[in-house]
């Protein structure tokens, strides 16, 4: 079960998740055992939603230009 916290409001009418139809969102919202109420949110032939698919994936990697910034900075800082 994902962790709440981490889990934005993403699904907007939650349903059991016996009750959940072809080409909606398989992410478990909340509950337990019988309980679980996935997302159903319409995710067409995917199994998640576009915004449970993009929290399972987490944030993006920093560029390559980015991250030199990055180092240049924290190198500038500590001399
Ligand atoms: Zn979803």
């Amino acid at each position: 079960m994902p962790d709440r916290a981490l889990c934005p409001r993403i699904a907007r009418a939650p349903r059991p998740w016996l009750t959940r139809e072809a080409g909606e969102c398989a992410w478990p919202h909340d509950g337990d055992g019988a309980t679980v109420r996935a997302c159903c949110n319409p995710c067409g032939a995917a199994a998640y939603c576009p915004g449970h698919k993009a929290l399972m994936r987490g944030p993006t990697a920093p560029s390559l230009a980015e991250t030199l910034r990055d180092l240049a900075r924290f190198v500038g800082e500590a001399t």
